[in-house]
C-alpha cells in the first residue's frame, strides 16, 4: 500500500523575490525560474490553507527569496498567530528592509525563529557577497527587534547570525561571533557551496569555527560519507516545501521541477501525495529507478546517493507524523541539529537495495545528466 504523507509541519515560501544579488545564489541568476518563478505568498491563498488544514502546527515561510518583500506578511503573521500556528523563517532572511510595523509584527505574533544572512562584520566585507546590502540598515533592525522584544517581554522570534564562510570574510569570523553575543543572537558559521567564488584560505579556523572539522562541502563529503546539505531529502516526508503559488517542489534545494500536484488548487494532502513525489519517496530509499520526470533525478545529492549505493533510512517513518504532539509546536525548531527534525539522525543512510540503473558517479566537470550539454558544475550542480 502506498505511503500517505500528512505532514503537521510544511515549508511555504512568502516571497521568491529578492533585492539583493548575490553571486552564487540561483535566485541571482534566475535559476529559480523553471519551477519557482517569481510571486508572493497571498493571504487568501494562506488563509484557506489554514482553513482546509486545521492539523497544520507549523510553517517555515522562506527559501530563495525575501520574505519582508511580501507586502502581506504583517496580515500573514496575524493569522498564524490568531489560528496558532507557528511561523519561522530559518532558512534565511537579508533583513535589509522592512518596515517598523513589521518588526513589530515579528515580535508581536511570535515568529518562532529567524536566521539573518550576515556574511560579514562591516559594510566593506559584507556587501562583497550580500551585493545591494547594506550591514548598517541589518544591524538597526535587529537592534530594532531586540526593542520591541523587550518591550513585549517576548523571547521571540530567537534571532540567530547565519555567516557563509569565504576567504574575504573569514577575518572577520571572530568580530561577527562577538556581534552576536552582544546582540543576544546565536551564531552560525556555514561552509559555502561555491568553491570557485572567494575561496577560504585559513582552512584550519574554518574547520574550527564551522565544528564540521571540515573547511570545504567536498571535505565534509570526505570525512563524513554524506553531502553536507542530505538531511534536506527528509523535507519530502517532514516538511515539504510548497511554492508561493501552491506547486509543490518538496525539497527547499528543487527548483528545477514540481512534483505535480498544487496545494491550493487541489488540497494539501492530495498534493503531497501525487504519483510522482510517491515515487521519489521511493527513489531517495533505494527502492525504485530514476525516472526522467523526477526533480531529483539530476540532483547531485540523489546522485552522490546513487553513485555510493548509500539511501536514506527512514526507521522512525510513522504516516509521515514526526511530530505527534502538541508539545513539538515549541519545540519542533529546537532541534541541536539545524533544520533537522527531531527523531532524525543526521547521517541517517545506510545501504539499501537498489535498482536505480547505472552507479557511475557524475563529477563536477562532466557533462550534466539533465541533456543541457553544460557541465554538471555549472548546470544541476551549480547551486547547494
Ligand atoms: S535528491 Fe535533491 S531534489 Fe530530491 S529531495 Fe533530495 S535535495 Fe531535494
Amino acid at each position: 500500500m502506498a505511503e500517505t504523507i500528512t505532514p503537521r509541519t510544511i515549508r511555504l515560501e512568502a516571497s521568491s523575490f529578492c533585492q539583493l544579488r548575490c553571486p552564487s545564489c540561483p535566485t541571482t541568476a534566475r535559476a529559480i525560474h523553471p519551477a519557482v518563478g517569481s510571486g508572493f505568498l497571498r493571504l487568501e491563498d494562506f488563509r484557506r490553507l489554514l482553513d482546509e488544514n486545521p492539523s497544520l502546527a507549523l510553517i517555515e515561510l522562506s527559501n530563495y527569496g525575501e520574505i519582508f518583500l511580501n507586502p502581506q506578511l504583517l496580515q500573514i503573521l496575524e493569522l498564524a498567530h490568531e489560528r496558532k500556528v507557528v511561523l519561522a523563517a530559518r532558512n534565511g532572511v537579508n533583513l535589509n528592509n522592512v518596515r517598523d510595523e513589521v518588526l513589530e509584527g515579528l515580535v508581536k505574533f511570535k515568529l518562532q525563529q529567524m536566521n539573518c544572512s550576515i556574511d560579514g562584520a562591516s559594510q566593506e566585507t559584507y556587501k562583497i557577497y550580500r551585493v545591494r546590502g547594506n550591514f548598517e540598515n541589518v544591524i538597526a533592525n535587529i537592534k530594532r527587534i531586540n526593542h520591541f522584544k523587550q518591550l513585549y517581554r517576548s523571547e521571540f522570534p530567537r534571532l540567530r547570525w547565519q555567516f557563509i564562510v569565504f576567504g574575504h570574510n573569514e577575518h572577520e569570523l571572530t568580530r561577527a561571533r562577538r556581534m552576536a553575543q552582544e546582540l543576544g543572537m546565536d551564531f552560525y558559521a556555514k561552509l559555502s557551496w561555491d568553491d570557485d567564488f572567494s575561496p577560504i584560505s585559513d582552512k584550519e579556523a574554518v574547520r574550527r569555527e564551522t565544528k564540521t572539522g571540515a573547511a570545504t562541502r567536498a571535505e565534509f563529503k570526505e570525512r563524513h560519507g554524506r553531502d553536507y546539505m542530505q538531511r534536506i531529502c527528509h523535507q519530502l516526508w517532514d516538511m515539504p516545501q510548497v511554492n508561493w503559488d501552491g506547486k509543490v517542489l518538496g525539497c527547499c534545494r528543487n527548483f528545477w521541477g514540481d512534483f505535480g500536484g498544487n496545494a491550493f488548487a487541489d488540497g494539501l494532502i492530495p498534493s503531497l501525495n501525487t504519483e510522482k513525489i510517491t515515487y521519489a519517496r521511493k527513489m531517495l530509499r533505494g527502492q525504485a529507478a530514476a525516472r526522467h520526470d523526477i526533480p531529483c533525478t539530476t540532483c547531485e545529492i540523489y546522485l552522490d546517493m546513487r553513485a555510493n549505493d548509500r539511501w536514506l533510512e527512514r526507521e522512525d517513518f510513522a504516516g509521515g507524523q514526526i511530530f505527534p504532539s502538541e508539545r513539538t509546536r515549541e519545540a519542533a525548531f529546537d532541534s541541536g541539529a539545524r533544520g533537522l527534525p527531531r527523531g532524525f539522525a543526521a547521517a541517517s543512510v545506510a545501504a539499501g537495495s537498489s535498482d536505480a540503473g547505472s552507479r557511475a558517479e557524475v563529477r563536477r566537470n562532466d557533462a550534466c545528466p539533465c541533456g543541457s550539454g553544460k557541465r554538471y558544475k555549472h548546470c544541476h550542480g551549480r547551486f547547494g
